[in-house]
């Protein structure tokens, strides 16, 4: 492959993008915001909406594959332009990822355990849900919630269910029994068109706001739960006949155990520390895979702490760029807003 196509122009985009001009690709971004992030650094753009036919068709003929860096990409786009041209991770996990029930269902076919859920359409089915869950429970729109929007969390039965259906849009919504974990940890994990799966360590992660605040490694989890989530995604990638990375969430129990949360099928922003501690990271993972190169090895060199500078954090640049351990990474936004990602930072831990 010489030319890959990019679908999404956000700071994902922007460095699969970089990845792939090291590797001598060119890359063709389909987004329809003008100066996106991706586009500064891609070599061509493509203006238009995700499922624009007359542009995925252009996508399709100027690229030797398409890949891209958001979920919620149209199914029915994704199988369509797959008719033209290799579109990897296969449109299969679109399917399965982008609707938190569908997901959850898949993942527990997988083997894996989720929380328990119910499917609510309805007032009454968030009653009848939250009356099993004993009162407690995480409610979720069904698709396109990120960031921790389109949530709501049910602490007790003291919490009043009332307007709870209406409060997410009267769209389709899913509860999920509320799991009391110890840590939050993820993994990034790849495979390559052969077949050979290659696992990041487990992230640590911590959550402000609803975001993603910081990734740590490792995380302080035995070696057992470490395997678990390996062997967790083994399972999802082959079950999915994937190609590329994708990015697991766990909620890891206080005996070690393991429940899923929801997978991305993309590079995932608790991977973004590969950059400063592997040798290959996971972007540059995502390009050897979907172009059917040689998976790079996973293997991490130096502790290290992941930062997300969101909004205002990036006025703190000036005095990470003086640190010696810390790689700084922007993402070519001119505007902060509270809750952007702005960049991010990796601090080694040497
Ligand atoms: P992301 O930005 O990672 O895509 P998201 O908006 O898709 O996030 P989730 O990852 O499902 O949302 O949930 C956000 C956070 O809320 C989780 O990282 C976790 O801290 C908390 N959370 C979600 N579901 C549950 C649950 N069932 N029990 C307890 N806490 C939960
Ligand atoms: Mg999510
Ligand atoms: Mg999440």
């Amino acid at each position: 492959a010489k030319t890959i196509g990019i679908i999404g122009g956000g700071q994902l985009g922007r460095m699969l993008a970089m990845a792939a001009a090291r590797l001598n690709f060119q890359t063709v971004v389909l987004e329809p915001l003008a100066d996106c992030p991706a586009a500064q650094v891609a070599s061509d753009q493509i203006i238009a909406a995700y499922d624009d036919p007359a542009a995925l068709a252009e996508l399709a003929k100027r690229c030797d594959v398409v890949t891209y860096e958001f979920e919620n990409v149209p199914v029915a786009a994704a199988e369509r332009l797959a008719k033209d041209v290799p579109v990897y991770p296969p449109p299969k996990a679109l399917e399965m990822a982008q609707d938190r029930l569908t997901e959850k269902r898949f993942i527990n076919d997988c083997g894996i355990p989720t929380a328990r859920f119910h499917a609510v359409d309805s007032q009454a089915d968030l009653e009848a849900a939250l009356a099993d869950f004993g009162g407690q429970g995480v409610l979720k729109t069904r698709r396109l919630g990120y960031d921790g929007k389109g949530q709501r969390v049910y602490r007790s039965s003291a919490d009043s269910a009332e307007g709870g259906y209406a409060a997410l849009g009267s769209v389709p919504l899913i509860l999920e029994s509320f799991v009391s974990f110890e840590r939050e940890i993820s993994i990034i994990a790849a495979r390559g068109l052969d077949g050979a799966i290659a696992c990041y360590d487990p992230a640590e992660n911590i959550h402000r706001d609803g975001i993603l605040h910081t990734s740590t490694l490792p995380a302080s989890i035995s070696a057992e739960t470490a395997a678990a989530a390996r062997e967790a995604a083994e399972k999802i990638l082959a079950a999915l006949g994937y190609v590329g990375v994708i990015g697991i969430e766990f909620f890891a129990l206080a005996d070690g155990s393991l429940i899923a949360n929801e997978m991305a099928p993309r590079v995932h922003n608790s991977g973004h520390w590969t950059e400063a501690a592997c040798v290959v990271s996971q972007f540059e993972q995502h390009i050897r895979a979907v172009a059917g190169l040689p998976l790079g090895n996973p293997v991490r060199h130096s502790d290290c702490v992941m930062q997300n500078l969101i909004g205002d954090d990036i006025l703190s640049v000036p005095d990470w760029l003086r640190r010696d351990d810390v790689l700084v990474h922007l993402y070519g936004k001119t505007e902060s807003r509270p809750g952007r990602k702005m960049g991010h930072i990796t601090q080694l831990r040497r």
